[in-house]
């Protein structure tokens, strides 16, 4: 195991990671609640339902916007789960492509990195 980062280094990626996960968990919670809404005003009154059967694109699309989003949102969660395991087993920090070292002014930005710069463009994400 290299000790690539001070314990305090650690600690401040690791906060960093923690309050983002909080974060999108709120916002998660937040956008679930919205779409229960809106299901339960669909199946609600169906004669109001009929008479907004012109806004159904929108609401579609709306839809399927917020869906988007919730789904880049887990995966944005997963990510941080996952760097925070790796701050636990040692290895965080490194890249997955390359195994070297991803620089410090990347992991402020992105906590969550698992590519260094270089990687990151070659496989572009
Ligand atoms: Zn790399």
């Amino acid at each position: 195991m290299t000790k690539r980062f001070k314990k305090s280094e650690l600690k401040r990626y690791e906060q960093m990671l923690l309050k983002e996960r909080e974060k999108i968990l709120k916002e998660l919670q937040y956008e679930g609640n919205q779409i229960t809404q809106t299901q339960q005003d669909a199946s609600g009154d169906l004669s109001a339902y009929s008479n907004h059967m012109a806004d159904m694109g929108s609401e579609t699309e709306r839809r399927e916007i917020t869906s988007q989003i919730l789904s880049t949102r887990r995966d944005m969660l997963l990510q941080i789960e996952y760097a925070l395991k790796k701050i636990n087993t040692g290895n965080y920090g490194i890249c997955e492509r390359c195994g070297k070292p991803i620089a410090k002014r990347r992991l402020k930005f992105m906590p969550q990195a698992r590519l260094c710069i270089k990687c990151s463009k070659v496989l572009g994400r």
